[in-house]
């Protein structure tokens, strides 16, 4: 069983020698084949390329707007739960004395604090904001005044 002479050629489908047959292509089609392909390789690529770029471009916005999301949640965590502070700190904070404090306090002029217990001798704390917007309200170049 002798195979045919002659191979049709697969894209222009002319029957060709078998000996010049390459890839199922006569020595016309060949180099266009060769070429198209080349074509299409470095078109794949460039397009590679470009998504590629594109997709890093993509990840540095979302980046970017995950640690915005991420710093604003953190904000709104640190707000969510407010500190309270003992008669020390809120001393050392606005930097009076416990007496003075209690005075000003007697007086209405600053945050009664918020009792732990029952009775006049409850151990109270404040919460940040209230000694911040105390220290707001008294404006500036008052506090931290030590007499010289
Ligand atoms: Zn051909």
């Amino acid at each position: 069983m002798k195979t045919s002479k002659s191979i049709k050629c697969k894209l222009c489908t002319q029957n060709t020698d078998p000996a010049l047959v390459v890839d199922g292509l006569c020595p016309t089609c060949a180099p266009v084949q060769a070429a198209l392909d080349a074509m299409v390789n470095s078109f794949t690529q460039h397009l590679r390329s470009v998504l590629i770029q594109a997709n890093q471009e993509r990840q540095q916005k979302i980046q970017a707007l995950e640690a915005k999301l991420e710093a604003q949640t953190n904000a709104h965590q640190a707000s969510d739960s407010p500190k309270h502070l003992t008669t020390a700190e809120v001393c050392e904070m606005v930097k009076l004395k416990r007496q003075h404090l209690w005075r000003l306090i007697r007086a209405g002029k600053f945050p009664a604090g918020i009792p732990l217990g029952e009775g006049p001798n409850a151990k109270k704390v404040w919460p940040e904001a209230e000694i911040l917007a105390w220290l707001d309200s008294r404006g500036r170049g008052l506090i931290g005044k030590t007499t010289a």
